[in-house]
C-alpha cells in the first residue's frame, strides 16, 4: 500500500510511531482493520489506499489521556457536549484532530471514515461504510454474531453496517449505557437494511 500520497511517512514508519502509542493488542487490532478494509474496498469498489490507511490509523487515539481529549475538544472548539461522553466516543470523533496534528493527514475522506467508525452517521460514503463494518469483522474479532456480520459483509454494506448497529444499540442498551446520538441517528437510517433477505 502507498500511504506517503497521504501521510508524511511511509507504512513501515507509521507501524513504529503506533507501537509507541499502543499495546500490541489493539495494534494487531488495527492491522486486522486494515487488512479487512482491503478486503472490503475490492469487493466493494473502494479506494484501497484510503481503506486500508483510515483502517490502520481508525484507532489511533485510544490511548490518548481523557485530559487530551478535553483539550482538544477546547482547542478545535468542538460541540460542547462532547465533554459529557468519553473515551469510547472521543478517540473517533475528537482523535482525527490528533492524526492531523501528528501525521499531517489531510484527505477528509480518510478523516471522516476514521471520525464515524465508532457511531456512525445517518449518510455514509462507501469508505466509511468499509471503515465502520471493518471493525467489526476484522479477523480478531471474536463474539457471538460476527459471523453472520461477516458473511452479511460478503454481498452487502449496507446490511452489514445495519446489523452491526442493531447489535451495537441492543448490547449498549442491555449494559444500561448511554448510546450517543448520532448512533440512534445510525440505526434509524439503516434499521431498513435488516429486513432485507
Ligand atoms: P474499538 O475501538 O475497536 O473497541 O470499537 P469501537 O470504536 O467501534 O467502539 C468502542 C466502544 O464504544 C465499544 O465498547 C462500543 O460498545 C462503544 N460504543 C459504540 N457506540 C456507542 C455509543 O453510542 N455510546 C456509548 N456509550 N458507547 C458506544
Ligand atoms: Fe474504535
Ligand atoms: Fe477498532
Amino acid at each position: 500500500m502507498t500511504y506517503q500520497n497521504y501521510i508524511n511517512c511511509d507504512r513501515d514508519q507509521l507501524l513504529e510511531k503506533m507501537a509507541e502509542l499502543l499495546p500490541e493488542k489493539r495494534l494487531n487490532h488495527c492491522l486486522g482493520v486494515e487488512k479487512a478494509a482491503i478486503e472490503l474496498a475490492e469487493r466493494f469498489g473502494v479506494d484501497k489506499d484510503q481503506a486500508g490507511l483510515a483502517g490502520l490509523l481508525h484507532d489511533y487515539a485510544k490511548k490518548l489521556s481523557d485530559q487530551e481529549f478535553l483539550e482538544l475538544i477546547d482547542c478545535y472548539e468542538l460541540d460542547p457536549d462532547l465533554k459529557n461522553w468519553g473515551n469510547n466516543i472521543w478517540h473517533g470523533v475528537v482523535g482525527i484532530y490528533k492524526i492531523r496534528e501528528d501525521l499531517d493527514l489531510q484527505d477528509s475522506e480518510i478523516l471522516r471514515a476514521i471520525e464515524v467508525h465508532t457511531v456512525g452517521a445517518s449518510r455514509m460514503t462507501d469508505l466509511e461504510k468499509v471503515i465502520y463494518v471493518a471493525d467489526y469483522i476484522e479477523h480478531n474479532r471474536a463474539f457471538p454474531g460476527v459471523e453472520l456480520a461477516r458473511e452479511l459483509a460478503q454481498t452487502s454494506l449496507n446490511q452489514a453496517v445495519a446489523y452491526e448497529t442493531a447489535r451495537t444499540v441492543e448490547h449498549l442498551a442491555h449494559q444500561g449505557l448511554p448510546i450517543y446520538p448520532q448512533t440512534i441517528e445510525t440505526y434509524n437510517a439503516y434499521v431498513q437494511y435488516l429486513k432485507e433477505d
